[in-house]
């Protein structure tokens, strides 16, 4: 046997294998599951009356432009022969357990973003064992053996790869980004695929000449930090590849919030109402989809002098629907009264407080 030569060993940490698990048109494909006459047809559970939002959209239904969180007139328009459903979260909550259990069986370094779509590291189970992109197909497999749905895998060494690998070959899919591959795949992925680039940062990216990973990963992390703030660090580290926020098991979250940096600053009561209100459909879909609740909200109002307004109401039951968020929200902007100087971003997030944490904690324990 031979041995190592200490001079050879280098002491590097170890390539994680980190799986990102997402299911296809996940609310969509269990209805259509449970009822055969919707099988074949655009299908978009949600709301179709005047307020209404599509939640999910089925593949027949994308077919015609449909997407998740367009208002239901909208997806109507798109797809006259639109079949509307009613969400049935209990049949959703149910699958999920099913998957989550599929998951555990696997690895216990789950981390659960929503009711359909899981990161899982399974370094561990890769070592000695079948390669991480076997056990992404053994999970799709035996989701499809339990639930009868499929699901999209992506295999990486980082979640933020791992999260572009399972959107890229949907539905059904399974791709893997290898760490040698990494650098020359996001060079060439347009910016508004990186996760978490929404419209109005595209935007400023593209007025910036940035199109492109590559156009990232040739910029300085100053510039972009310039130009994004912190945001711009982390889209800079992502484009090189450099992501080891780890896997974490059972999160606890403690709130959850969306917000929107205007590409034009916005300015006065009634512009401001309408971005409020926006924010407040997004935020209510998030708080489903992550199944968050509670009593806080807050309202975050940055100036284009970079000053941040904070106003926070507290209720006595847990904030519920996008109308309930849409009115607090709105007192919020009025009490004391929207700002005179022009803001280039909202923020509006629910959160619990310390004794709401401390009784679920409690909750959980016993
Ligand atoms: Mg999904």
């Amino acid at each position: 046997m031979q041995e190592d030569h200490p001079s050879c060993t280098v002491a590097t940490a170890p390539v994680r294998r980190i799986l990102h698990i997402d299911m296809d048109a996940f609310y969509a494909a269990v209805e259509q599951r449970d009822d055969p006459a919707l099988r074949g047809l655009p299908v978009a559970v949600g709301g179709g009356g005047p307020r209404g939002v599509v939640t999910t959209a089925s593949y027949e239904a994308r077919a015609f432009g449909v997407r998740s969180a367009m208002p239901g007139a909208v997806a109507r328009r798109l797809c006259p022969g639109l079949v509307f459903v009613r969400p049935r979260f209990d049949a959703y909550r149910a699958v999920s357990r099913q998957i989550r259990a599929i998951f555990l069986a696997w690895t216990p370094l789950v981390e659960p973003l929503s009711l359909d779509e899981a990161y899982l590291d399974v370094t561990d189970a890769a070592r000695g064992g079948p390669p991480a992109m076997a056990i992404a197909r053994r999970i799709k497999d035996e989701i499809r053996a339990a639930t009868g749905l499929s699901a999209s895998a992506g295999v990486s060494f980082n979640k933020f790869l791992a999260k572009i690998a399972s959107g890229l070959a949907k539905p059904d899919g399974l791709s893997v980004i290898r760490p040698e591959r990494a650098i020359a795949f996001l060079a060439a992925l347009p910016v508004e695929r990186f996760h978490g680039v929404g419209p109005a940062t595209a935007a400023r990216l593209r007025a910036h000449g940035i199109l492109r990973g590559a156009d990232l990963q040739a910029r300085a992390e100053a510039e972009l930090v310039a130009l994004l703030g912190r945001s711009g660090g982390y889209f800079w580290r992502m484009a090189q590849a450099q992501d080891d926020r780890p896997v974490e098991p059972e999160r606890r979250r403690r709130s959850l919030s969306v917000e929107e940096t205007f590409a034009v600053d916005r300015r006065g009561r009634e512009a401001l109402a309408a971005e409020v209100e926006a924010l407040a459909e997004t935020l209510a879909e998030r708080l489903r989809r992550a199944e968050f609740r509670g009593r806080t909200l807050t309202l975050k109002i940055k100036l284009d002098d970079f000053r941040i307004l904070t106003r926070r109401t507290t209720l006595p039951h847990p904030v519920a629907d996008a109308a309930e968020i849409r009115t607090i929200a709105t007192a919020l902007l009025d009490r004391p009264g929207p700002p005179s100087r022009p803001v280039r971003l909202l923020g509006l997030g629910v959160s619990i407080g310390d004794a709401e944490a401390d009784a679920r904690q409690l909750a959980l324990a016993l």
